[in-house]
């Protein structure tokens, strides 16, 4: 039986974090043995911001060697970048025009952004129409993403909906978000009140994937903690030792209540310390390997060969939606 359809991306915006490297990047392991997966760099997202031009290129190239550094292959997942297939915008623009004004409104994501900028742009307003071309053009059956996107994956489904009842055929498939199970949040160093990510202003705050060992290791000696002293995890009153103690759980795979024990007596300092470790000694072997596909063609040749496959597909499927809607000529 052939595998079930999954698609996935993540974006661009800057180098990725611990953070990313739990709760996203180590989960696509899985799901490449599991599914038909279609992994892409949705660029053409990113710049629903500002973004400075030769930045955008080289962390679309990181991105890249960081999922191949981790160990996905590109013999089984279909990795390729947005912009390089121009289907995704051309159905975007005929799903617009299958949305409505009021339910994209409606999207907490745009109203979240929007409100932190003066002048925000019409493409931030409508990206959930791409991000639903972007699922719609491979019949992509599962989509996986952060609780911030579910809601977008749902537009898509209702998109979906719309147009094959009013075309009367099952043209689209419906996709269903996956929300995988809430795993470990991990939390930024400097404020543990927020969660840590990759488009932080303040460089301490988040440990990058391919920061060095020295920076590691400063990070997590500046991490704030609490004048308590004493290591017993409270997220509500310590979150910011219960999270060094999350940290050291998820990447020795022990329990919390082991890792509680292990350091009972221990100071902060060594706790930090130990984390750091832990870190280090994941992330070095992934490090050597993205520094060896930054400089290979491996990455290049990965992505040649996604944008081959996903162009063809998308194709015939624009091709039958380009006509049934009555563009062109029959
Ligand atoms: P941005 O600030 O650009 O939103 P981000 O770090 O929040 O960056 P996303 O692109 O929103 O990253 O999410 C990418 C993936 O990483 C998602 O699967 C999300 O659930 C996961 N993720 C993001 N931040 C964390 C975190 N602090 N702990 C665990 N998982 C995280
Ligand atoms: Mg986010």
């Amino acid at each position: 039986m052939s595998k079930e359809r999954l698609l996935t991306g993540l974006q661009p915006s800057g180098a990725l974090t611990i953070g990313n490297y739990i709760g996203g990047v180590k989960r696509l392991l899985k799901y490449q043995d599991e599914y038909d997966t279609f992994l892409f760099v949705p660029d053409m997202h990113a710049i629903t911001v500002t973004q400075e031009p030769a930045l955008l290129h080289k962390r679309i190239k990181e991105l890249v060697a960081i999922y191949l550094a981790v160990g996905i292959d590109p013999k089984k997942v279909h990795l390729y970048i947005q912009s390089e297939n121009l289907y995704h915008a051309n159905l975007s623009w005929i799903l617009e025009c299958h949305s409505y004004f009021g339910e994209m409104s409606r999207m907490h994501q745009f109203k979240e952004k929007s409100k932190n900028h003066e002048n925000f742009t019409c493409g931030l307003f409508t990206y959930p129409a791409l991000m639903a071309a972007d699922i719609l053009l491979y019949d992509a059956k599962y989509v996986p993403t952060g609780a911030d996107q579910k809601q977008h994956v749902e537009l898509a489904r209702n998109i979906a909906d719309r147009f094959n009842s009013r075309y009367g055929k099952e043209y689209f498939v419906k996709p269903e978000p996956v929300i995988p199970e809430v795993g470990a949040r991990i939390r930024d160093l400097q404020d543990p009140s927020k969660k840590m990510s990759k488009s932080t202003d303040n460089p301490k705050a988040s440990v990058f994937m391919t920061d060095d060992e020295k920076s590691i290791r400063k990070k997590f000696a500046s991490a704030v903690t609490d004048s308590d002293g004493k290591i017993s995890f409270d997220e509500e009153n310590k979150p910011g030792v219960s999270n060094l103690l999350t940290l050291y759980s998820v990447f020795t795979g022990l329990k919390i209540d082991e890792v509680v024990a292990k350091f009972q007596g221990s100071g902060y300092g060594d706790l930090k310390n130990e984390v750091a470790n832990v870190v280090i000694d994941t992330m070095k072997p992934i490090q050597d390997k993205y520094k060896y596909y930054l400089e290979s063609t491996e990455i290049d040749e990965a992505l040649d060969e996604g944008r081959e496959f996903t162009n063809k597909i998308a194709k015939e499927k624009y091709e039958i939606i380009r006509n049934v809607v009555g563009l062109g000529r029959n």
